[in-house]
C-alpha cells in the first residue's frame, strides 16, 4: 500500500513533510475511538480523526441511519428540488442554534468547512451591496485559520499560507488576535486591547467593512489559542453599531467540542452568520452549513431583480446521505446528553493534564472543553512531531501543530481512555526531555 500510495497519491501539503514517520500509517478500519492499521496495530484516536468524530468511529445508530437513507434516496439536487432529510436537518440545526438578541432562521448547505466559509463571505459581501454598501473589506484576526480555498485563505492570518497566493487574495484588515498574550498578561487585559483596536479599525474603515470573521473563543489551527469571552461580546456590539455582520466560524469549535453546543454560547453571542462543518455529521461524510438570520435572508429577497438571488449552489449541496448522518448524529447527541458529557470529559482531561504544566518540556496548556493544546518547548528538530511519534509508539494517535500538541478526543471518550491519552503524552514528553 505504501508503495502504491507514493506512486499515485498527492497528499495535502505534498507528501511526507507532515508524516510522523517516514511513511504514512495505512489505516484499515476503525471502531469507537480506536484506529487499526494494516500492520495490526491499534491506536486510541486522540484527535477525532481530523477533529470530526463526535461519538467515535462507526457508531451503530449513525451507521443504520445512513443505510436507511441509502435504501430510499442517494442523491437529489437541491436546486429547484428538496428532500425530507435536508429539511429535517435544517429544522434540527435551527432548533439547536444559539439564542439571544437575534434568531438564526435559515440554513444554507455547503460541502466542507472551507466552502461554507466561502458561502459566508460571499453572502456578507452581497448583503452589503444590497443594504449599506457595497463594502468590499473583511476584518480578520491574526493567527486565524478558516480553510484553504482562496476566500478562506484571504481571511486567515497565517503568513505562510498567504505568501504564495497573495495576488489572488481578497483585501482584508487584520486585527491582532485576542488570544496572543504577552508574558504575564491576563486574558481579560489582552481582550481589552483587541477591543480597542477593533474600535479604531471600525471608526476608520467601518463603512468599507461588510463583516468581521472570527473563530469564537478558540483559534484551533493556531494551536488552540483561547481568548476571553469579553472580546466576542464587544465584537458583537461594535459590529452592530457599524452595520457590519459578525461571522462566527464554528467549524472546529461547534457541535459540542468546547463543552457547549457552540463556542459563541460561552459569550452569549448570536452571530449573523454561523459556519458549521466537521463534527456535524459525526465525522462520517462531508457536509457543512451556514446558519443566518432572517434579516440577511430578506436582503436577498428584497434586492433589485437582477441580484435577487445568491449566486451559489454546488452539485452535492444538501447531500441526503450526509444529511442523514448529520440528523442521526444530532438526535443521538441530544438523547445521550453528549454536550454535557463533553464538558465533563474536558474537565477530566484538564485535571489529568494539570500536573504536566510543571513538566520541563511544557510551555503552556490551553483548553476550552475538549479542545486542548499543549505547547512544548522546542528541543532539537520538530519537537511536536517527535512527542506525537513517541505517543504513537504508546498506542495513542495525536498530531502536532508546530510545537503545540493537540488533544481533541471524541466527545464520548471513557475515563480510562482519557487516562491512556494523558499517560501516553506524559510518557512521550519524558522521552523527549529526558
Ligand atoms: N474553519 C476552521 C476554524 C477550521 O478549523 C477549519 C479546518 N481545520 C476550516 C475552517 C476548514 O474546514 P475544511 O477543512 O473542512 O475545509
Amino acid at each position: 500500500w505504501r508503495r502504491r500510495d507514493a506512486a499515485a497519491v498527492w497528499h495535502p501539503f505534498t507528501q511526507h513533510s507532515l508524516w510522523l514517520d517516514d511513511e504514512p500509517t495505512v489505516v484499515d478500519r476503525a471502531e469507537g475511538p480506536w484506529l487499526y492499521d494494516v500492520d495490526g496495530n491499534r491506536y486510541l484516536d486522540g484527535v477525532s480523526s481530523l477533529w470530526v468524530t463526535t461519538f467515535g468511529h462507526r457508531e451503530p445508530r449513525i451507521d443504520a441511519a445512513i443505510r436507511d437513507q441509502l435504501d430510499r434516496l442517494d442523491h437529489a439536487t437541491f436546486l429547484g428540488a428538496t428532500h425530507p432529510v435536508g429539511i429535517e436537518l435544517a429544522e434540527r440545526l435551527l432548533a439547536v442554534a444559539p439564542r439571544g438578541d437575534r434568531e438564526l432562521s435559515k440554513v444554507f448547505y455547503a460541502g466542507d468547512g472551507s466552502s461554507a466559509v466561502e458561502v459566508a463571505l460571499k453572502m456578507a459581501y452581497q448583503y452589503s451591496t444590497q443594504t449599506n454598501g457595497p463594502r468590499p473589506q473583511f476584518i480578520r484576526l491574526s493567527q486565524a485559520y478558516h480553510g484553504d480555498t482562496l476566500g478562506a485563505v484571504s481571511v486567515g492570518g497565517v503568513e505562510l499560507f498567504h505568501d504564495t497566493y497573495r495576488p489572488l487574495l481578497l483585501k482584508t484588515l487584520e486585527l491582532g488576535s485576542p488570544g496572543v498574550r504577552r508574558p504575564g498578561q491576563s486574558a481579560a487585559e489582552r481582550a481589552a486591547e483587541s477591543i480597542e483596536e477593533l474600535k479604531r479599525l471600525l471608526a476608520e474603515h467601518g463603512d468599507q467593512v461588510c463583516a468581521l470573521i472570527v473563530e469564537p473563543l478558540v483559534q484551533g489551527a493556531a494551536g488552540m489559542l483561547t481568548h476571553h469571552p469579553d472580546f466576542l461580546r464587544a465584537a458583537r456590539e461594535l459590529t452592530d453599531a457599524h452595520g457590519v455582520l459578525l461571522i462566527c466560524d464554528e467549524v472546529a469549535t461547534g457541535v459540542g467540542r468546547t463543552g457547549r453546543m457552540w463556542a459563541s454560547q460561552h459569550a452569549d453571542v448570536v452571530p449573523d452568520l454561523l459556519v458549521t462543518a466537521k463534527g456535524i455529521t459525526g465525522g462520517y461524510l462531508p457536509l457543512s452549513a451556514v446558519l443566518t438570520t432572517q434579516a440577511v435572508y430578506d436582503a436577498f429577497l428584497g434586492a433589485p431583480a437582477r441580484a435577487r438571488t445568491f449566486f451559489h449552489g454546488h452539485t452535492y449541496t444538501g447531500s441526503p446521505l450526509a444529511a442523514a448522518a448529520a440528523l442521526a448524529n444530532l438526535r443521538l447527541m441530544a438523547e445521550t446528553n453528549l454536550v454535557d458529557r463533553a464538558a465533563r470529559l474536558g474537565d477530566r482531561l484538564g485535571a489529568r493534564l494539570a500536573p504536566l504544566a510543571e513538566h520541563p518540556g511544557v510551555v503552556e496548556i490551553r483548553r476550552l472543553g475538549t479542545m486542548t493544546g499543549v505547547e512544548v518547548r522546542p528541543r532539537g528538530e520538530r519537537t511536536g512531531v517527535r512527542v506525537c511519534r513517541f505517543a504513537r509508539n504508546r498506542g495513542v494517535w495525536i498530531r502536532p501543530l508546530g510545537d503545540t500538541v493537540i488533544l481533541m478526543p471524541p466527545l464520548g471518550l471513557e475515563d480510562t481512555q482519557v487516562d491512556m491519552l494523558v499517560d501516553a503524552l506524559a510518557g512521550a514528553l519524558d522521552e523527549v526531555y529526558r
